[in-house]
């Protein structure tokens, strides 16, 4: 399913002047969020976590004119990482992840494809994330925040000055990632959340790993796990 980005970039774009080309793509049968994020002006994206539908994900490269710099997954999971073979075949482009979450790309057992039944086809990353890393999208920086806890190198992206955050699946609209799967930390999740994300503005849009994007705000006011 194809989904038209949310009102939320459309009026960071308003707010900045800037050219940001965000668009939101529900992949796979867990329904994760794929996001392609990048510079409108010079056609310059990474693809966030690129979970399945590769066809769609490469149609909407092709008919924008898109190059894609990386593939960023935000945690090593099946449901945000089974197509980065495809999508890597089609644009050659590195594979990153952060150090911690290395080895779950390769283990059947910890990405959850035994669990998931997926029929697993795995590569390895081509360069390791850290924290506080910034990765260089045309004119716009997304830095890495490590925050572990629904596995132990989940990452969320920072647009630089943008007051967006990508969360992958740290943060969601009125509610948290798991932490009862292999490698979760309920303790570290909430550490995370507290000492990483909810020190921005309340302004700040998350664009999650699954469902509606929400705002710094709203989940400190409303999220009934981070009372
Ligand atoms: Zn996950
Ligand atoms: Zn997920």
């Amino acid at each position: 399913m194809l989904e038209f980005s949310d009102s939320g970039y459309n009026m960071a774009n308003i707010l900045t002047g800037d050219k940001m080309f965000l668009e939101k793509i529900v992949v796979g049968q867990l329904e994760a969020n794929c996001y392609i994020f990048g510079d409108d002006k010079t056609r310059e994206v990474v693809v966030i976590d690129p979970g399945g539908n590769a066809v769609e994900i490469i149609e909407v490269i092709k008919t924008n004119k898109l190059r894609v710099l990386a593939i960023i997954n935000t945690h090593g999971h099946i449901d945000h990482t089974f197509d980065n073979k495809a999508l890597k075949e089609y644009s050659k482009c590195p594979l990153l992840i952060h150090e911690d979450d290395r080895e779950m790309l390769t283990s059947s057992f910890q990405n959850l494809s035994d669990f998931l039944g997926y029929e697993i086809s795995v590569i390895p990353p081509d360069r390791l994330l850290k924290d506080n890393e910034i990765i260089k999208v045309g004119s716009f920086e997304l830095k890495v925040i490590h925050t572990p806890g629904h596995t132990p190198g989940c990452i969320s992206l920072e647009c630089v000055g943008k007051e967006i955050i990508f969360t992958g699946d740290t943060l969601f609209a009125g509610g948290i990632g798991r932490t009862d799967l292999p490698g979760g930390s309920g303790e570290k999740i909430i550490s995370s959340i507290n000492k990483r994300l909810l020190i921005y503005s309340d302004n700040t849009i998350i664009y999650p790993g699954h469902g509606p994007s929400s705002t710094i705000g709203k989940e400190k006011k409303y999220n009934p796990f981070l009372k």
